[in-house]
């Protein structure tokens, strides 16, 4: 027996007016490709530290990290401190790589050891107070467990906004280099190891303060 044209409870779904979305969801997505999020899973889990570093992009698709350089930085389980001249030294050859700004200094990545991707209170006021100047800025952050976080801001507006995060394997990718990621790693990331509480009362005080020495990137 030939079905029916259109059963009634198909016709009954495809006359009833389209379910708005809710508006928020999400234009632009963050993406990664396969070689980006590779790395950045390899030095997430390479030592017991956050670690922090920059996406960097092509001009065509701002939103697209292809590959993620780390900053000299001083890190524990719960802060990354970039070493200043190193941020500077990461602008300067990044331009003489012939990108823009876009494509290296707008993406701030950084790992959480634990199980929460949430941004911290430091983490906020890093992101507001050195990223303020920029036209946009996002902070990514990818927890332990896989757990990511990522937030637009726009220069001008009080309001960030989120966005979802995603792999694309479409694109042509690297393949992996772990010996290069280590190399990196290496150089770049320093383990600081936190005073025993009894010789230094005010250690946690001193921990915010080390954020006040981030410099604000050139827009
Ligand atoms: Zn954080």
């Amino acid at each position: 027996m030939p079905y029916p044209k259109a059963h009634p409870l198909t016709r009954r779904l495809l006359q009833r007016p389209r379910r708005k979305r809710p508006k928020q969801r999400k234009r632009h997505p963050l993406r990664f490709s396969p070689y980006a999020w590779a790395k950045l899973i390899y030095l997430r889990d390479r030592g017991p530290t956050e670690v922090g570093g920059f996406g960097i992009t092509e001009a065509a698709d701002p939103k697209f990290v292809t590959d993620i350089v780390l900053i000299k930085q001083t890190c524990t389980d719960v802060t990354v401190v970039f070493d200043d001249a190193a941020v500077a030294d990461f602008f300067d050859d990044q331009i003489d790589a012939g990108r823009h700004p876009e494509q290296f200094g707008r993406i701030w990545i950084h790992t959480h050891p634990g199980f929460s991707a949430r941004p911290s209170q430091v983490d906020v006021e890093t992101f507001a107070r050195v990223f303020g100047n920029c036209d946009w800025a996002v902070m990514f952050i990818l927890a332990r467990n896989g757990a990511t976080y990522a937030e637009l801001k726009r220069a001008g507006s009080p309001k960030t906004e989120k966005l979802s995060v995603g792999i694309d394997f479409k694109p042509e990718f690297a393949a992996s280099n772990q010996s290069a990621w280590e190399a990196e790693y290496l150089q770049s990331v320093r383990e600081e190891l936190l005073p025993p509480l009894w010789d230094q009362p005010d250690w946690f005080d001193e921990e915010f303060a080390y954020s006040e020495q981030w410099p604000v990137f050139p827009t």
